[in-house]
């Protein structure tokens, strides 16, 4: 509890772009540890160093994950947030978060 009542601003500042608390959390935790965990399967990984890195590479579909987060920050030049958002909101478990949103066609309007 302690970590999170340290970093509960920040939490906060991704909870109110539309993630949920425990991907918030996940997002914080990756910025501030040694060791994060893949947003996508919860495996443990190597921190990034160039800060990008939010999916673990053993499994294809965070691979693909990765990559997806990657083409949108890079090519659709969408800020790093809003790229994880479209990126958690187009996988099909746990981290998507409830209500309209989560159609991978959103990307369009987003990019404005
Ligand atoms: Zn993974």
């Amino acid at each position: 509890m302690e970590w999170i009542e340290e970093h509960v601003n920040e939490i906060e500042r991704y909870m109110a772009q539309g993630f949920s608390f425990t991907v918030s959390k996940d997002l914080v935790r990756i910025h501030h540890t040694a060791k994060a965990r893949c947003l996508r399967c919860g495996d443990s990984m190597k921190k990034a160093t160039n800060g990008v890195s939010y999916f673990c590479t053993n499994r294809k579909e965070c691979r693909t994950a990765q990559r997806k987060l990657k083409w949108q920050m890079y090519h659709h030049r969408v800020p790093r947030e809003r790229a994880l958002k479209i990126v958690l909101d187009s996988l099909d478990r746990t981290y998507r978060q409830e209500g309209p949103i989560g159609e991978n066609n959103r990307t369009t309007s987003i990019m404005q």
